[in-house]
Order: structure tokens, then C-alpha cells, then sequence
């Protein structure tokens, strides 16, 4: 079977300009989503870019080079957008200058797209460390994937711009098959790429929003049934101790009903913010519901979680909720239950403690720490 060059080329622009429309519409449906915009635009320019290289003439090559590079840097711009990191334009005006510099100069179209694979392979390396080094946190697997294409594109135009000077022939038959068969495969691997990018942030961001409380951004009952489950399951397995602290702000609903509601929320907003602060990593805290907030605590002591509901009521007395020109003293009542070895059962069992030794902080005069029996 034999390929003919050219109808390769131009399907690799049809590929690359439709590809370009996909990308256009999935940032229409994922309304927001950072990068998709500048990817769109890099592969439609890369496209155009390609064929304008192929068409003979000294304008066609300038368009076409300048075209051709800007799809790298617009898409490195997409790549910085995605992680919000910094992404200064400078770099990618000032390229551009010396590659239509050194297309004028050149004046031979083969010249010129050496020009564009050395400043493409640039940028690629620019993208790759981007997917591979710039994440905040864990690199996933989609970084992965796009980081390590980028790394490969980048590898294979440096090869493009070292290969030997082509004959009066032209290129050989294996590079003309090549070339536009490659441009399809990346792009429609890039396209797969970036829907797998932009949907996992999306059920990131949902998964995220189900979980946690909209008012304290504290986890919400549903996020500590799941995570407060597992810690205390893993615990049981493990031999470990485990307390479980059921907070309750005292006499709120008179904070509400003569301060009003917004006083109310601001008191909501301030114990979190609180809790949050005194809790050490691997605890896991959560609003349970209204003015209840919920501590699950691994491997603590019995003196460590009394020490810390004590050091919570503390904190929140010395905080009054700062209104106008006055501030309002809130109080809390703290419920806590431990268990260890047979006696850790799970989070229902602790929760029920919790609450019995709560409600009798309340009987007790509120503003104070009970433990349960
Ligand atoms: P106690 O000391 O016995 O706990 O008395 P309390 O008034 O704190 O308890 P009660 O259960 O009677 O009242 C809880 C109040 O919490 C009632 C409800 O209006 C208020 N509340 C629940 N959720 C919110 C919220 O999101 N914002 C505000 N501002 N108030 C809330
Ligand atoms: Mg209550
Ligand atoms: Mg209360």
C-alpha cells in the first residue's frame, strides 16, 4: 500500500482544525476551565501553521513558521493557565521575532521549519515540566501522561531539525508518512489527554464540594461518616486508641434570635476556623450538624483527648465573636468518648458516648468538658 504524502498532510490539517473545534466545544460544555482555551487556539494555529509552511512562496513560509510556533507557546500559556502558575507572554513575542527573523533571513522553507522544530521542541520542554514538576501536590496520572507527550514531541522535533538536508527529491518517503501520521496521533492523544485533565478536576471539585460544609468549609456529616468511619475501622485493626469530641456551642439559638442570623454565622465561621487550628494532622474534623461540630482523633491518648476538648473550650471562650463595635463572648460544651482494643467498636458506639457525656456538660451548667463513661 503506498501513502501519498500529501493527501497526508491536508488530512493531518482536517484532523488538526477539527480537533481544535472539539477542544473548542469542551471548553463551551466545561464552562471555565482553565487552559482549554489557549489549547484550542495552539492547535488550531499549529494546524494552519502547517499548511501554510507547504504552501510555496516567501509569505506563506513567514505565516506559516509564525503560525507553527505560536501553537507551542499558546499551548504552554494553557499549560501554565491549568495550575493558575504564573505565565509571562514576553518569552513567546520574543521567540516568535527570531523565528520570522530567521525565516526572512533564511528564505528557505526548509530552514524556516527547522527554525520552528528547535523553538517547538522548546516549548514542549517548557510544557513537560510544567505537567511533570509544576503540580501542586501529587503529580497525577493524567499530568503524567500529558508531561511525558510533550517530553516525546519535543524529543522527536529536535530529531526533525538534525536530520540531514533534503535532496532534490525532497524529504524520503518514510519522513513524508511519518510526519503528518505522527501530528494526527498526537493530537488526537492530546485531545483524549486534556478531556481526562479537565473532567477529573471537575469530580475533583464535585466530589470536594459534596463533602464539605458550605458555610465552614469544614467536612460535612456525609465526609465524616466516610472518613471518620475508616479512621476509627483502621484503628480497631490496628490495636490503637481512638476519641471521638462532640462540640456544642452553647445557648446559640439566643446568639441568633438576638443578634440575628448573620451574627450567628459569623460564630459558626469563627469555631471552625478555631477547631481547625487546634486539630493535628491525621484528626479528623467536621461540622455534624447546626452548631455540633464532631473530632474523630487517632491514636489519641485519653489524656490527649481531654486535653485538647479542654483546650478547645478554652480557645473559644477567650474568642468572642467581634460585632460592630462590640464583640458577643460564645461559649461551648464538649462531649468525649475513648476507646481502645475491644471496646473501640465504631463511630456510631463512640458518637452515642459522645453525646451522652455532651448533654450532661449541658446539665452541668454548659461550658465545660465531660467525659463519657
Ligand atoms: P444549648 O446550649 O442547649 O445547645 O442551646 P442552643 O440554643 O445552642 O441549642 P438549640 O438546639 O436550641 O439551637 C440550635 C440553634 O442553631 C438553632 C438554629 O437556628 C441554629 N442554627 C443551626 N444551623 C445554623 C446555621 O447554619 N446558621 C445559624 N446562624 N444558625 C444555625
Ligand atoms: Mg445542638
Ligand atoms: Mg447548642
Amino acid at each position: 500500500m503506498t501513502l501519498d504524502a500529501d493527501t497526508l498532510y491536508l488530512l493531518a490539517l482536517i484532523v488538526g482544525l477539527e480537533l481544535s473545534l472539539v477542544l473548542v466545544l469542551i471548553g463551551r460544555l466545561l464552562r471555565g476551565q482553565p487552559g482549554l482555551r489557549h489549547w484550542a487556539l495552539g492547535m488550531a494555529s499549529a494546524a494552519v501553521g502547517g499548511l501554510a509552511v507547504g504552501v510555496p512562496g516567501e509569505i506563506s513560509t513567514l505565516v506559516g513558521s509564525g503560525l507553527g510556533y505560536l501553537g507551542f507557546g499558546l499551548s504552554w500559556v494553557g499549560a501554565r493557565d491549568y495550575f493558575a502558575r504564573p505565565r509571562p507572554l514576553w518569552p513567546m513575542w520574543a521567540g516568535l521575532v527570531v523565528v520570522e527573523l530567521a525565516a526572512a533571513v533564511l528564505q528557505v522553507p526548509e530552514s524556516a521549519v527547522r527554525a520552528v522544530c528547535v523553538a517547538g521542541a522548546c516549548w514542549s520542554g517548557a510544557i513537560a515540566w510544567t505537567f511533570l514538576r509544576n503540580p501542586p501536590g501529587r503529580v497525577g496520572i493524567g499530568s503524567r501522561v500529558a508531561g511525558s507527550l510533550f517530553a516525546l514531541l519535543g524529543v522527536l522535533l529536535l530529531v526533525k531539525a538534525l536530520l540531514p538536508p533534503a535532496g532534490e527529491a525532497g524529504p524520503p518517503v518514510w519522513q513524508q508518512t511519518a510526519e503528518p501520521l505522527g501530528a494526527i496521533f498526537f493530537g488526537i492523544a492530546w485531545v483524549f489527554v486534556v478531556v481526562g485533565l479537565a473532567s477529573h478536576r471537575i469530580l475533583t471539585r464535585l466530589r470536594d464540594a459534596a463533602r464539605s460544609d458550605g458555610l465552614t468549609g469544614l467536612l460535612n456529616r456525609r465526609a465524616l461518616r466516610e472518613d471518620g468511619g475508616g479512621v476509627i475501622e483502621l484503628c480497631r485493626r490496628k490495636g490503637r486508641p481512638c476519641a471521638v469530641l462532640l462540640a456544642d456551642l452553647d445557648r446559640f439559638k439566643g446568639l441568633n434570635d438576638t443578634h440575628g442570623h448573620a451574627a450567628g454565622d459569623a460564630a459558626l465561621r469563627q469555631f471552625a476556623s478555631i477547631a481547625a487550628a487546634s486539630a493535628s494532622p491525621g484528626d479528623v474534623v467536621a461540622r455534624w450538624g447546626g452548631e455540633e461540630f464532631c473530632f474523630v482523633l487517632p491514636g489519641a491518648s485519653r489524656e490527649r483527648a481531654l486535653r485538647m476538648a479542654e483546650k478547645l473550650r478554652g480557645a473559644i471562650a477567650r474568642s468572642p465573636i467581634p460585632l460592630g463595635d462590640r464583640s458577643l463572648p460564645l461559649t461551648v460544651s464538649v462531649g468525649v468518648a475513648w476507646a481502645k482494643g475491644p471496646d473501640l467498636v465504631d463511630l456510631k458506639q463512640l458518637l452515642e458516648r459522645a453525646d451522652e457525656a455532651l448533654y450532661r456538660a449541658k446539665e452541668d451548667g454548659r461550658d465545660r468538658v465531660r467525659e463519657a463513661a
